[in-house]
C-alpha cells in the first residue's frame, strides 16, 4: 500500500508522499519539493523524453519475467539484492529475459565492507561485465572509498545523499562514480541541482515510488540536467496496482515523455483514502507547514 497526498498550485498538480513512518524533519524536505512543484515553473528542459530503467524488487525468480514485462523496452535493470546467492538468481533470470541487459544492483547500504568485497567479487566472477553500477553497497562513506579502489564496478550513492542533506558533497568522487537524485526526498529542483553541482558526478534521477504526478516532476528534473548519461529510475508506476493518471506514466520503448500531468478523477475516486487517512495527511501537512514556516 502506498499513500500520497496530491494537490494543485498555481503551476499545476503536485504530490506530497513521504513514507508514513518518516519523521517530520525528513517529511519537511518532501513538502518543500511538493510546494515548489506546485507553485514554481519547471526549469529549462533539455529534452522531451527520458530513457528509463526497469526496477526489479526482491521477488521470487518465477515472477521476474512478469515484472520486467511491465517496463516495456527497458534494457537497463535495477535489481534489489540482499546477498550473493539470492541476488545471483535474480541477475541470471533477468539475463534470461533480457539477454543484453545492463544490470544495476541496489544494496540499500546493507553490506559491511567485507560482505561487499566478497559478494561483488563473486558477482563479477559469475557474470562479468554486465554491471553498470552498484548502488549503495555500504552505508559508510569511508567503506565506499575503500571498496571503490578494490572493485571493477562503478559505485552509485543514494542513501549517502538522502540521509545527509545539507552536507558538503564536494568530496564525493572519492567514494562514488554516480549520484542518485530523487525529486521529493532531495527537496525539489533547486536543491537537487545544488547537490549535483557540488558532487560534480553524473546523475541518475530516481523515483520514491510516487504516483504519476510525482513522477512527472521527477521526469522534468531529469530533463533539466544538461548531461544525462544513464537511464533514470522513473518507470516505477509499473510496480503499483494502478496510477492515478490516465494514461499511466509507464515506459514505452524504454523512454518516458516529459509533460505536465493531471490526475484522472475517476481513478482518484477509485483509490481515494478514507476520511480518517485524509485528515491524518492534512494534519501532517499543517504541522510541518507551521513548524518549518514553509
Ligand atoms: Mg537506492
Amino acid at each position: 500500500m502506498r499513500e500520497a497526498a496530491i494537490f494543485r498550485g498555481s503551476e499545476g498538480w503536485s504530490e506530497f508522499s513521504p513514507f508514513l513512518e518518516y519523521e517530520k524533519l525528513e517529511a519537511s524536505t518532501w513538502l518543500r519539493a511538493a510546494l515548489e512543484g506546485a507553485n514554481t515553473p519547471w526549469p529549462h528542459l533539455f529534452r522531451r523524453s527520458v530513457a528509463v530503467n526497469a526496477t526489479l524488487p526482491s521477488v521470487p525468480v518465477e515472477k521476474v519475467a512478469g515484472v520486467l514485462h511491465n517496463f516495456e523496452g527497458c534494457t537497463t535493470v535495477k535489481i534489489k539484492v540482499n546477498d550473493f546467492l539470492s541476488g545471483a538468481e535474480l541477475v541470471e533470470e533477468t539475463l534470461n529475459v533480457i539477454p543484453n541487459a545492463k544490470i544495476r544492483l541496489d544494496v540499500n547500504g546493507s553490506w559491511s565492507l567485507e560482505d561487499a568485497l566478497l559478494y561483488l567479487y563473486d558477482f563479477n566472477l559469475r557474470f562479468g561485465n554486465v554491471f553498470e553500477y552498484i548502488e549503495q553497497p555500504c552505508l559508510d562513506i569511508e567503506d565506499l572509498a575503500a571498496l571503490k579502489s578494490e572493485i571493477p564496478m562503478k559505485i552509485a550513492v543514494d542513501e549517502s545523499i538522502r540521509k545527509n542533506l545539507g552536507s558538503d558533497f564536494s568530496q564525493l568522487e572519492k567514494s562514488a562514480d554516480v549520484v542518485i537524485i530523487k525529486w521529493a526526498p532531495t527537496g525539489g529542483f533547486a536543491a537537487s541541482h545544488e547537490i549535483a553541482r557540488q558532487a560534480g558526478l553524473p546523475v541518475v534521477v530516481s523515483s520514491a515510488l510516487d504516483t504519476g504526478i510525482g513522477i512527472s516532476h521527477s521526469l522534468a528534473l531529469a530533463a533539466s540536467f544538461e548531461k544525462l548519461d544513464f537511464a533514470c529510475g522513473l518507470g516505477t508506476v509499473a510496480l503499483l496496482e494502478s496510477d492515478i493518471c490516465n494514461p499511466a506514466l509507464l515506459p514505452r520503448g524504454g523512454f518516458m515523455s516529459v509533460e505536465q500531468r493531471e490526475p484522472n478523477f475517476a481513478l482518484v475516486e477509485k483509490y481515494k483514502a478514507s476520511e480518517e487517512r485524509e485528515n491524518w495527511w492534512k494534519n501532517r501537512v499543517t504541522q510541518i507547514w507551521k513548524e518549518w514556516n514553509l
